[in-house]
């Protein structure tokens, strides 16, 4: 087995046999329109978006840790006054585009990290510098 790869990752290939089974039975219901078949249409839509959200709920999700490179999960921000570029304990893999987000919201709150890439922005446009790319976020761009 390759290493990095989850038991989810490795049950992938079932996407595709599950949508030609998916489009066999849509063609099969246009075909015969069997009478139960639009309560139950409506309680799957309707069961379907509520237990995605009680899931989603219930088991919010985690910052993936895993190395691309080796696969141990060691990854950390490489600084920790921002959320880009990440490197791997491990392997000493690096790489400086890569987004931090979820691991700086695991780690503490984001409000400091925010406000200093705020700060290091209008320095910077108030200098004529042009911005790093690492002080930018969407809401920045937006003002
Ligand atoms: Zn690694």
């Amino acid at each position: 087995m390759a290493r990095g790869y989850t038991r989810m990752d490795r049950l992938g290939w079932l996407v595709s046999p599950a949508l030609l089974i998916g489009v066999g039975l849509g063609v099969w219901l246009t075909g015969h329109e069997p009478k139960a078949v639009l309560p139950l249409v409506l309680g799957l839509g309707l069961a379907f978006p509520t237990l995605w959200i009680l899931i989603s709920a219930l088991s919010p999700g985690k910052a993936d840790r895993r190395c691309r490179e080796c696969g141990a999960s060691e990854l950390v921000r490489i600084d920790k006054a921002t959320t880009l570029g990440l490197r791997c304990r491990a392997c000493g893999f690096r790489d400086e585009s890569a987004s931090g987000w979820l691991l700086a919201e695991e780690e503490g709150p984001l409000e400091e990290l925010v406000l200093n890439r705020r700060r290091n922005y209008r320095q910077r446009i108030r200098t004529g510098e042009k911005p790093a790319s690492s002080d930018v976020d969407r809401r920045v761009r937006s003002n």
